[in-house]
């Protein structure tokens, strides 16, 4: 018998996220003064779970999939974080992104730890047939890992609502109980909280409000690009532009499109409803996405994906003002060149922390019970985002350093003084 081999996952070791994220982190305790035990505490995960899920496929072969889950921190609470379903997962990615859930936790304030697992597969091959059963057995295999006291998964890419609804089921059916609580990002019906799905891109357009206060940029004055125009890109640019902003350029996988006089972008939501992507639109020229973050604008929203702003073309970006909608936009070799000629960044783990903030509210709902409205979801939130970026600017002026050094401190002094609160040793 001859045994086929999948591709192994790309190795993308330049760009490591891990990395780039203990480069801040390191900055962070330096200037805190963390001391070595509390340091070497935080900067390694509580836990990393990783297991072989062997999955009947449509043919009825069967294959074995690489699951992961890494628990960070659950100095401040239960353990909160995505499920990524993509080839590129791997250990070193999972336990970066599990560190940033602990950080952006700790920034807005909410009491969660933080947490990230991943399954190495391609979702766009698989079935939804197949897709459930990996799902499922996932779960399985995690049982004792999840928990709405313990840990608490969400969508994150290649997974949905859908994903969720499994993960609440099979684990509701192995605890013999009905369990909302163990997983958030699940569709209404099934105890999801109203305002999820605006949440992250109205948190973005809360710091961006935010940030142009302190730089006393006037938004009936401001000219904005938004790169990437999906659930975070679509309704930052749309809230954005609310506020009396003039966004001037979008982008997708299809390419950037640049108009000086404003895109309409409600038309431009309407044209990706009906068309799946920007691919067609013709309210801007159209240019390249690498034109698109260089342009002459105010403000850039990076909402697409990580390392887009980089060493390379860090000093040719002309905007004032940088709010990370996006995990990671801006590698950490391009953080010295942006602070040194004075651009504003909003930092990733502040600016797109509404998403968690509103998927702990669902976690509150499902816990009461009792279901809140969209207003008062939205109300609450606005507070969480609009406290949080006030206190990280006021660190930043303490410190005298940048809003990203500034977010790391204030959220590694939380989980520092928890922990030693609480005794690690
Ligand atoms: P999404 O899949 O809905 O949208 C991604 C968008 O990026 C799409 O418009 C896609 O066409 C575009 N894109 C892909 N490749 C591109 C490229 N090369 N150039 C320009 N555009 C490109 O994803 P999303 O949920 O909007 O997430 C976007 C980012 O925000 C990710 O980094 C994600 O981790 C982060 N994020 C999302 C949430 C959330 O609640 N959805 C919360 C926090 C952070």
């Amino acid at each position: 018998m001859t045994l086929k081999f999948k591709e192994p996952a790309p190795i993308v070791d330049h760009l490591n996220p891990l990395e780039s994220m203990m480069q801040r982190f390191d900055e962070a305790a330096t200037i805190l003064g963390l001391d070595e035990s509390t340091y070497n505490a935080l900067k390694s995960p509580e836990k990393a779970v990783i297991v072989s899920l062997p999955v009947t496929m449509d043919d009825g072969k069967v294959q074995v999939f690489q699951g992961y889950r890494v628990v960070h921190s659950s100095k401040l609470g239960p353990s909160k974080g995505g499920i990524r379903y993509s080839m590129g997962v791997n250990l070193d990615e999972v336990k970066a992104l599990a560190a940033w859930m602990t950080w952006k936790c700790a920034v807005v304030g909410i009491p969660y730890g933080g947490a990230k697992g991943g399954v190495q597969c391609d979702p766009r091959t698989m079935s939804d047939g197949e897709l459930e059963r990996l799902t499922r057995s996932f779960t399985g295999a995690m049982r004792d890992v999840f928990g709405p006291e313990k840990d608490i998964p969400a969508p994150d890419m290649g997974t949905n609502p859908q994903t969720m609804a499994w993960i609440m089921d099979e684990y509701s059916k192995l605890k013999g109980e009905a369990s909302p609580a163990v997983v958030t990002g699940k569709p209404l019906v099934l105890g999801g909280s109203l305002g999820r799905m605006e949440a992250t891109g109205r948190g973005v357009m809360v710091s961006a409000r935010s940030a142009m206060a302190k730089l006393k940029m006037k938004p009936s004055e401001a000219t904005c690009a938004v790169q990437g125009f999906g659930n975070v890109g679509s309704i930052s640019a749309k809230l954005i532009e609310q506020q009396g902003v003039t966004i001037v350029a979008i982008s997708d996988i299809s390419g950037a499109y640049y108009n000086p006089d404003g895109l309409d972008i409600e038309e431009a939501i309407e044209y990706v409803v009906n068309h799946k992507s920007l691919d067609g639109f013709k309210g801007g020229k159209i240019i390249t996405n690498e034109e698109l973050l260089e342009l002459d604008v105010d403000i850039l929203v990076p909402a697409a994906l990580e390392d887009q702003i980089t060493e390379e073309n860090a000093a040719r970006i002309r905007a004032k003002l940088i709010v990370e909608g996006a995990n990671g936009p801006t590698a950490s070799n391009a953080d010295a060149i942006l602070e040194a000629n004075g651009v504003m960044v909003v930092p990733d783990i502040l600016a797109n922390a509404g998403g968690v903030s509103v998927s702990y509210f669902e976690w509150v709902q499902n816990r009461l019970g009792y279901f809140w409205t969209e207003e008062r979801v939205n109300r609450r939130a606005d507070r969480i985002m609009k406290q949080a970026f006030d206190a990280v600017y006021k660190a930043a002026r303490k410190h005298n350093c940048s809003l990203r050094t500034a977010a790391y401190i204030v959220a590694i002094e939380k989980v520092a003084n928890t922990s030693k609160l609480r005794g690690i040793f």
